[in-house]
């Protein structure tokens, strides 16, 4: 091994990692804890050495620089190849190899697929100036220059980044902004109505406009921009700048001829694994947000959260060195809007019987339960009272001994 360089031309056979984002690095990371010595090389479509994207919707969009996940010193002390800017176009599975798009090939031992998710764009939108998506940090400096001079936004979609977008764009100093959901409120699909109407509050007290229950019909232009969205209830509301967050599709495209079998859409979609990442290819695994761990047993295992990512690339990481069967831990999530903290732990799902444990107006906890017992939590503004459910989730505990 040539340890103090980083190696930026092809390098490739041991294990190849496509994708650099959270899970690239954190596989790579852990392979080299782990005591591999081998070549590790690591190929990302982005010109930028692995970033942490959470911050992007957060404090990035608010003016800060982006969060590198591993500074210089350590690719050096790491022997890693980055290929940065190169994107692999296909997988040729016989010969061990991924094919850049500039018809370069890079053999490999281990293949590790970590490619994320691009977020769905609003159809006809896809080139008009002023309408954003967030992803990577060019989407994220392009949405924050334009924001600058905006008297208006509108968010089109309240998920978990429609929320933090837009509290971050009143921050900002966007004299209005307003969030349109067709469901009944905000975050309903992850956390379901009662406890989506507590971020509401949150938003309305701040100022942000929050209208629920209708959806976008399109979006005017004027002199090529974006001007004005309308809503299916024929409202036209004045806009700027137009940020579209209606959720995101694995990236698999280069998977097809590859016999790489990908999910179906009823099973989430993303890269088939088992239940503990292996795709359909010998030697070849998926992790984080692209990965369906559980659809090749028939189970829909997609988790979009940075934690499930690290915890996966963490197993995958070992595993390509000493084969190991470790349990994933408790899924954890979070997000920030305005001054709160938003936690979820463990599995709740929207149609779960939800219970609101404590509530002061601004920060709450609940509990969510099926069939009698605990499924998870969610907390805002009370991160002690989330953690300490941990044990009580891990043992299936039943609701009625918490109430
Ligand atoms: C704005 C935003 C805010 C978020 N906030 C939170 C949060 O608050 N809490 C939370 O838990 N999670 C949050 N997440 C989710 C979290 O960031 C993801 O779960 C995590 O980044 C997933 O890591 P990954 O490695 O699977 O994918 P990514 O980090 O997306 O990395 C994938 C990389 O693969 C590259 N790639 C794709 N195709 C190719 C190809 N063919 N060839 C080469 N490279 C390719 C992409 O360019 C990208 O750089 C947020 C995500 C976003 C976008």
């Amino acid at each position: 091994m040539n340890a103090g360089t980083v190696r930026e031309g092809t390098e490739g056979a041991g294990i190849v990692i496509v994708g650099a984002g959270l899970g690239g690095i954190r596989v790579a990371e852990r392979a080299r804890q782990s005591g591999y010595t081998g070549p590790v090389t690591l190929i990302g479509a982005e010109n930028y050495q692995p970033y942490d994207r959470p911050p992007l919707s957060k404090e990035v969009l608010r003016g800060a620089d982006r969060v590198e996940l591993k500074d210089d010193d350590y690719y050096r002390e790491s022997d890693l190849t980055l290929r940065m800017g190169v994107r692999v176009a296909s997988i040729d599975t016989a010969a061990h190899a991924v094919v850049t798009d500039s018809g370069e090939r890079i053999e490999y031992q281990s293949l590790v697929l970590a490619t994320g998710l691009m977020p769905r764009a609003l159809p006809g939108t896809e080139d008009v100036a002023g309408v954003h998506l967030l992803r990577t940090y060019d989407d994220c400096v392009a949405l924050r220059d334009d924001a600058k001079d905006a008297k208006s936004a509108i968010v089109i979609g309240a998920g978990f980044i429609g929320c933090e977008v837009a509290a971050s764009l009143h921050q900002l100093g966007v004299p209005s902004v307003t969030i349109i959901e067709p469901q009944e409120a905000p975050l309903a699909q992850a956390l379901g109505v009662e406890v989506g109407n507590l971020v509401r509050r949150v938003h309305v007290e701040a100022g942000v406009d929050i209208r629920t229950g209708v959806g976008v019909s399109g979006v005017d232009t004027a002199d090529g921009r974006a001007s004005a969205v309308r809503l299916d209830d024929g409202t036209v509301l004045p806009a700027d700048v137009v940020v579209v967050g209606i959720g995101s599709v694995p990236v698999t495209d280069y998977l097809d001829g590859s016999g790489i079998e990908v999910a179906s859409r009823e099973l989430g979609g993303g890269i088939a694994c088992d239940e503990s990442g292996r795709t359909s290819a010998p030697d070849v695994y998926a992790v984080g947000d692209v990965a369906n761990w559980g659809a090749r047993a028939g189970r829909n295992g997609r988790v979009e959260h940075w934690n499930n990512t690290v915890e996966q690339a963490a197993l995958i990481g070992a595993e390509l060195v000493l084969p190991s069967a470790e349990a994933l831990a408790l899924p954890y999530f979070w997000s920030d809007q305005f001054d709160l903290k938003i936690q979820m732990l463990g599995h709740p799902a929207p149609s779960d019987e939800v219970h609101i444990v404590s509530d002061d107006g601004r920060k709450f906890v609940a509990y969510y339960s099926r069939d009698g017992l605990l499924t998870g939590v969610v907390g805002a503004g009370k991160a002690g009272a989330v953690m300490k459910m941990r044990a009580k989730l891990q043992a299936s505990t039943p609701i009625a001994d918490l109430l």
